[in-house]
């Protein structure tokens, strides 16, 4: 648990400017006792339940245990509304800002999931939706743009730097230190200053809550042997391994290794991350001896982050939990594999948690749950470039 500082251990805390001070020391102030507000949980579990589709099912995939020895839940993430984990953090955030009296969201987005999963809830609500996206990204994830536009956000590009996502993020920031009164940032994984890495975990924590139930009911123990989730910043992971921590189960953080961990293309920034700051936090992120950050690769557009949440190298440094980096090529294995077996596409990100199973050990009668954070509809035109290949 983070501590008053927003520390987990020596990662967080909220290293910001002197102008974003106000707008984070609000939420900071206010965020757990909105939340424990009997209207807030009432509400928010209700369009969890009716508009999102949640409690997700727990899955024993039959074929895939088979296949690896063991058994193998699949947590489906991929059913939610929007296709992936991200709108339990957006639905949460909504409402948070709705009582905090603001008017106007922002927030940023890489390949598009968080800015249509933001874009969703302000349409739900009637509230103006500004979404900050790289010019690059706005190129090669058009019909996320398009959906966003559909749903009514304005979509901003940026221009400077290289034009992804922390690009974005810096414009994102930069307009919350010019509307600092009526507008609320939902950052959309567990990294930025505290209290987000908190906050979004707290919003992603049904996903084990929801666990620890359903697998009770059918496996007779609320405790897996292994939980195994991908991380980009960390947010499904976090909501997976969150009911979890004082637990004996194993945790296991997968990262995208792009073309490999020494290939100079990669974003496994628990093996290539040093000790810094980036994006308000202090967490282990990628970057050259003089603190310029490497800019990252993956296959994957959610994974592709220079850096990961507090909690999660927390976790890693303390040996809490493993983390094992996966390359393009293991993840894309994986997603065919899983649809071949399951008759389910998942997520290019989530492949990255399949693939995992090639590399690590468990007795045959362990129960696993890998948490498949998001459906693969998204990530068709690689595949489709993968069977051309093959
Ligand atoms: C965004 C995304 C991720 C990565 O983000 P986390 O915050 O690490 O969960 C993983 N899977 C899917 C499907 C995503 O859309």
């Amino acid at each position: 648990m983070v501590n008053d500082k927003g520390f987990y251990g020596t990662f967080g805390g909220a290293f910001i400017p002197e102008m974003l001070f106000a707008n984070v020391e609000e939420l900071k102030d206010r965020y757990l006792d909105i939340m424990s507000e009997p209207s807030f949980q009432e509400e928010m579990n209700q369009l969890l339940h009716d508009y999102v589709g949640r409690p997700t099912p727990l899955y024993f995939a039959k074929r895939l245990s088979q296949k690896y020895d063991a058994n193998i839940y699949l947590k489906r993430e991929d059913l939610n509304h929007t296709g992936a984990h991200k709108i339990n953090n957006t639905i949460g955030q909504i409402l948070l800002a709705q009582r905090l009296g603001k008017k106007r969201i922002i927030a940023e987005t890489g390949a598009g999931q968080h800015g249509v999963a933001t874009a969703t809830v302000c349409a739900l609500m009637g509230i103006e939706c500004v979404v900050y996206m790289g010019e690059i990204d706005i190129e090669r994830q058009a019909p996320n743009v398009s959906r966003m536009k559909m749903l009514g956000a304005t979509v901003v590009p940026a221009t400077s730097g290289s034009k992804t996502l922390k690009d974005a993020t810096n414009e994102a920031i930069r307009d919350w230190i010019n509307n600092p009164v009526d507008t609320h940032y939902i950052i959309g994984s567990v990294v930025g200053p505290h209290p987000y890495p908190d906050m979004v975990a707290r919003f992603q924590a049904v996903i084990s809550e929801e666990m620890k139930a359903q697998l009770l009911e059918q496996t007779g123990n609320e405790d897996p042997d292994i939980i195994v989730a991908c991380v980009g910043g960390g947010s499904n992971a976090a909501g997976a391994f969150y009911h979890y921590l004082d637990t004996n189960t194993r945790l296991v953080a997968v990262e995208a290794a792009g073309l490999g961990i020494d290939s100079g293309e990669s974003a496994a920034t628990s093996v290539l991350g040093t000790k810094g700051i980036i994006h308000g936090s202090r967490t282990l992120l990628m970057q050259t001896p003089d603190g310029q950050i490497i800019e990252p690769y993956s296959i994957s557009a959610g994974l592709d982050y220079p850096g990961i949440g507090p909690l999660h190298a927390h976790l890693i440094d303390t040996g809490r939990a493993e983390a094992i980096s996966i390359t393009d090529d293991e993840a894309l294995d994986a997603a065919f594999m899983l649809t071949r077996l399951e008759g389910i596409i998942p997520a290019l990100e989530s492949a990255h948690a399949f693939a995992s199973l090639e590399k690590m050990s468990w007795q045959s009668d362990d129960v696993i749950v890998i948490n498949l954070s998001g459906r693969g509809d998204k990530d068709l035109s690689t595949y489709i470039k993968r069977m051309e290949e093959k």
